[in-house]
């Protein structure tokens, strides 16, 4: 904890996951074992550090710090996304890189985890100025990833433009078409559903969870955060199957849909997001449905009537004090599109009051997962269609929810602890037959 006071988004990430785990340290034959692949765990494999120059719109060079954190590759070679947003530090890459391991364990392929990014700000930049980033970034990355070593993908301001130029830098400097890089636009290689997969697949997760308990998302008041790639896609299947969204979001303010959102308004939503970058305080919906709110997340709405929550924004978003509220406003479950989105005081609620929790390293794995199937894709140089995507993404997100559930009715605990437990476990038994844990 002292070594690592400086990284207080790691140090969380090791605590969410040590409350989960710590009772299988009581197992009369494992349990210390056990104990010693968690702390092994806890460090990554290795952690690279490097500085970015690139070249602005003036001519003006710019220095930025790149990283990338190989965490774990027990189950397979490295993979994780790569962030490129003012926050990241090689913390915030930790904590990112230590949910990776055991998301990636639950999905069923064989892949270790990693995660990395830069703190350089996308926002405001010329398409020549991202270019020129993506390629100086990837003059010192290409060094360190390959398609059995380590296969980066996107993450927070990183999404299929990014990943283009990325691997145009990477393809240039290696001479290989090895297809390391996945999110990649479908011409380069792509798998089709990838840009849909982790919102459509925390959906997946959600629809299962709530039909297990005997409910359904048919008419129900679902608040998203965010609107990016996970939250668009999030709220698209969410309207297809009939439920309410009633919130998106964005740094700078909220957007609450009193009724539910429209097709219609998702597509201008999608289309000021993806196509003009914009924010969604520029958008003309403002209707009797419809209401702008600056400065504020969905779960800092003093009045917001939900069922669901599907977090898809940033760590941290959720507080104890807004978790508490949003129950007090009718919230039943949590299925968590972001990573670490709901921070420990939240978590300690959602306990309490034994609300339906998937947390994001089994809720948003769908997206790891279809880039797990684009690697394969790759391989085998063929196309699979979208519906052929779509059925084996829902069978991972069945198979995740499955061994979560099998976990928690054998140790008698949550969803929560299922799924950090399952996927702990996974990663101690690879470790241990490969004699790195003993
Ligand atoms: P995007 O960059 O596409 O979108 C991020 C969204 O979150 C934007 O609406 C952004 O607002 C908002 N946001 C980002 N940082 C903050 C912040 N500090 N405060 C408030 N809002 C913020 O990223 P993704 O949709 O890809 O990722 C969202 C989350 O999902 C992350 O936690 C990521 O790690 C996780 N995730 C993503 C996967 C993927 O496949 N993309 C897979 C698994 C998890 P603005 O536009 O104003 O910046």
């Amino acid at each position: 904890r002292r070594r690592y006071a400086h990284q207080p988004v790691f140090l969380q990430a090791v605590e969410e996951m040590a409350k989960s785990v710590t009772p299988l340290f009581e197992d009369e034959v494992n349990g210390e074992f056990y104990k010693r692949a968690f702390l092994v765990m806890t460090e990554p494999e290795r952690t690279i550090s490097f500085r970015v120059l690139w070249q602005d719109d003036r001519g003006d060079m710019k220095c930025n710090r790149g990283w990338r954190v190989e965490f774990n590759s027990a189950l397979g070679p490295f993979k994780g996304g790569l962030r490129f947003h003012p926050t990241v530090t090689e913390g915030v890459l930790k904590f990112l890189g230590f949910e990776q391991v055991f998301k990636n364990a639950l999905t069923g392929l064989p892949m270790g985890g990693a995660k990395g990014g830069s703190d350089f700000d996308p926002k405001g930049k010329s398409d020549g100025e991202i270019r020129r980033f993506c390629e100086a970034f990837m003059n010192e990355l290409v060094k360190h990833i390959g398609g059995n070593t380590d296969i980066p993908a996107g993450d927070i301001g990183v999404g299929e433009r990014e990943i283009g130029y990325l691997f145009g830098q990477y393809k240039k400097l290696s001479n290989d078409n090895d297809g390391t890089l996945t999110g990649k636009p479908l011409i380069l290689g792509g798998s089709l559903l990838r840009p849909e997969a982790t919102g459509y697949g925390a959906v997946y997760m959600a629809q299962i969870a709530v039909e297990r308990e005997g409910g359904t998302l048919k008419g129900k008041r679902c608040a998203v955060s965010g609107s990016g790639n996970v939250a668009q896609y999030a709220a698209k299947k969410l309207i297809d199957l009939g439920a309410k969204v009633i919130t998106m979001s964005d740094s700078n303010g909220t957007l609450v849909f009193k009724n539910g959102m429209t097709l219609e308004e998702w597509n201008t939503v999608v289309e000021i997001k993806q196509k003009k970058r914009g924010r969604l305080s520029s958008l003309k919906l403002c209707d009797q449905n419809t209401e702008y709110i600056a400065n504020h997340s969905p779960w800092k709405l003093r009045d917001l009537k939900l069922d669901y929550a599907f977090p898809c924004a940033t760590q941290n978003e959720i507080n104890g004090t807004s978790m508490d509220r949003l129950i007090d406003n009718g919230l039943v479950g949590v299925f968590e599109g972001a990573n670490l989105p709901t921070t420990l005081a939240g978590q300690k609620h959602l306990r309490e009051k034994k609300i339906l929790y998937i947390p994001g390293k089994a809720c948003n794995a769908g997206g790891v997962s279809v880039s797990g199937f684009e690697m394969s894709q790759n391989a085998m140089h063929l196309i699979w269609t979208n519906e052929e995507v779509d059925a084996k993404l829902k069978e991972t997100m069945q198979a995740i929810y499955n061994q979560i559930d099998n976990v928690k009715e054998g140790g008698e605990c949550t969803l929560e602890e299922g799924a950090n437990r399952a996927g702990f476990l996974k990663v101690a038994l690879a470790m241990k037959k490969l004699g790195w844990i003993w």
